[in-house]
């Protein structure tokens, strides 16, 4: 049987490669024997020859907990690591926003066969409004107050004469969900 050498890259014979944890490395035994030469040969200089960039650094250049890879090649794959859980994270929210939009939609679009009434797309002024949170699919009554603070396509914040925030979505206003009565102070 054969095997090509991954450091080599020369086909030889299974006999030529040594055994590691009982496997058969991926490099022949002349590449290894090299290797381990190589290696304890920096080791008397102080130096060791990082895995992942391949240079030369002083063994000060590595973590004691990880001699194989230098600090900086740690640092990186760290990096790397917290782009990957970032992107994931932001795919999850924007996933997450898609399937609330979805239900809106839904409920927006067949209010009537939810047997829920319309409403005309609220038109919001900076001013001071009356919050009826008595809405038509959640129970409860809770009357607030405030003046529109901030505002954007999908809420807006009222801050009452206390300093008592509310955010509203636009979309529990189409659907009635949130009455909002402009009053005068
Ligand atoms: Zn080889
Ligand atoms: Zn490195």
């Amino acid at each position: 049987m054969k095997k090509v050498c991954k450091d080599c890259k020369q086909e030889k014979d299974i006999s030529e490669f040594g055994v590691s944890k009982g496997k058969k490395r991926n490099i022949c035994k002349k590449c290894h024997n090299a290797k381990v030469i190589e290696a304890r040969d920096l080791r008397l200089r102080g130096l060791r020859k990082c895995r992942g960039c391949h240079e030369i650094k002083p063994i000060s250049k590595y973590n004691k907990k990880n001699m194989h890879v230098c600090q900086e090649c740690l640092a990186k794959k760290a990096q790397k690591r917290l782009e990957k859980k970032q992107a994931r994270e932001r795919n999850e929210m924007q996933k997450d926003k898609k399937n609330i939009d979805t239900i809106y939609e839904k409920m927006i679009n067949h209010k009537e066969t939810l047997g829920l009434s319309t409403y005309p797309d609220p038109e919001i002024k900076d001013s001071y409004y009356k919050i009826n949170w008595d809405g038509e699919y959640k129970r409860g009554t809770r009357i607030s107050e405030g003046k529109v603070i901030a505002k954007t396509d999908s809420f807006l914040v009222l801050e009452s004469r206390k300093g008592i925030r509310e955010c509203i979505l636009i979309n529990d206003l189409k659907l009635g969900e949130v009455e909002l009565k402009e009053v005068s102070i």
